[in-house]
């Protein structure tokens, strides 16, 4: 089994669509092993999407990510790299397949609901970037 992390973003917390995200992975097979609702600073989320620095929309995207609390979870499943990214479709919500999450909740290409982690190597940076071994089940 594979872990990933994905992170319930404000625009989605604001828009009380906690569950209808969390229903959806659950759903899908996928289990949660950890979760929290935390507040990030600006400095934090910076280094937390530090691979999109210096691109046009790395301001907005810092920005709204430390605007509001968010709600990280760690999920676990066959492929849940892969399968959590399946369901949460392409970053810009006109692109995204039907019955996705961004397709079918996202704002827009930043305000997108969920984040999820790209690969084995950024999952395991975002899973310790948020959960200590202890708060992980
Ligand atoms: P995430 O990493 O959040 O799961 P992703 O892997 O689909 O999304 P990335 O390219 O890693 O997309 O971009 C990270 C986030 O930056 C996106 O989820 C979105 O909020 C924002 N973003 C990406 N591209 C754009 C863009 N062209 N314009 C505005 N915001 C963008
Ligand atoms: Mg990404």
């Amino acid at each position: 089994l594979e872990r990933t992390l994905i992170i319930i973003k404000p625009d989605a917390i604001k828009r009380e669509l906690i569950g209808e995200i969390l229903l959806r992975f659950e759903n899908a097979g996928l289990h949660v092993l950890a979760m929290k609702m935390v507040q990030v600073s600006k400095r934090d989320a910076e280094k937390f999407y530090a691979e999109h620095a210096g691109k046009s929309f790395f301001e907005k995207l810092t920005t709204l990510l430390s605007s509001t609390p968010i709600i990280p979870v760690v999920l676990s499943g066959e492929n849940a790299i892969a399968h959590v990214r399946k369901i949460m479709g392409a970053t810009n919500p006109v692109d995204a397949e039907e019955g996705t999450i961004r397709h079918d909740l996202a704002l827009d290409g930043t305000q997108n609901s969920v984040h999820g982690s790209d690969s084995p190597d950024s999952a395991a940076r975002e899973i310790a970037f948020f959960f200590n071994t202890l708060e992980i089940f």
